[in-house]
């Protein structure tokens, strides 16, 4: 068991696109037992390899609440196959310490990916779930696109990340999403 030390915004590895993992080898399990102890220990809902300097395409995500416990779940190689509507989701990130925004997602999706032990699964999340939002939060990391990359108020996160010490946004890096927009009728 071991808490790796989390990299915040302003690290390279976090605009990465992360590598394919060939096989769910012993020392991948390893990897998925250190991220769980450190999303734990940080208090975070998902956390994906490419925030502990791995870039590896590999999250983890325990979305359980007070109310409704929920399994641990590990992706390795996570596709979504299918994403349709759009909803505004208020979300944090532990590379972004202190920093919560409204953002765009999708409010259905279906994900394929490998568990721990390598065996294939399908998960179609409760559209709009706190599962739906993250799963596509976390699968963002292993592209290398981060959450203020979907942001909707464009000056309110510059504000928060100066606040906080964090680097400016990179006009570059903010997501054309044409079909979110036309749903949530907004626009930056
Ligand atoms: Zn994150």
């Amino acid at each position: 068991m071991s808490i790796l030390k989390v990299v915040h915004y302003g690290d390279p590895v976090l605009r990465t696109p992360a590598k394919e993992v060939p096989k769910v080898s012993s020392r991948i399990q390893k990897l998925v037992d250190d991220l769980f102890d450190t999303m734990y220990e940080y208090n975070g809902v998902g956390l994906a390899a490419p925030q502990v300097g791995e870039s590896k395409r590999i999250f983890v995500l325990d979305c359980s609440t007070d109310e409704k416990p929920m399994p641990q779940m590990v992706f390795i190689n996570p596709v979504i196959v299918k994403k349709e509507g759009a909803i505004v989701s208020w979300e944090g990130c532990l590379s972004f310490p202190n920093v919560f925004i409204d953002v765009k997602r999708y409010a259905k999706i279906t994900v394929r990916a490998k568990d721990a032990k390598g065996r294939t699964f399908t998960v179609t999340p409760e559209p709009g779930s706190l599962l739906c939002r993250a799963i596509q939060h976390e699968l963002d990391h292993l592209n290398g696109i981060l959450f203020i990359d979907h942001l909707i108020d464009r000056f309110g996160t510059e504000e928060l990340l100066k606040n906080n010490h964090l680097p400016p946004i990179d006009p570059n890096r903010i997501l054309a999403e044409p079909d979110l927009d036309q749903v949530l009728q907004c626009s930056i």
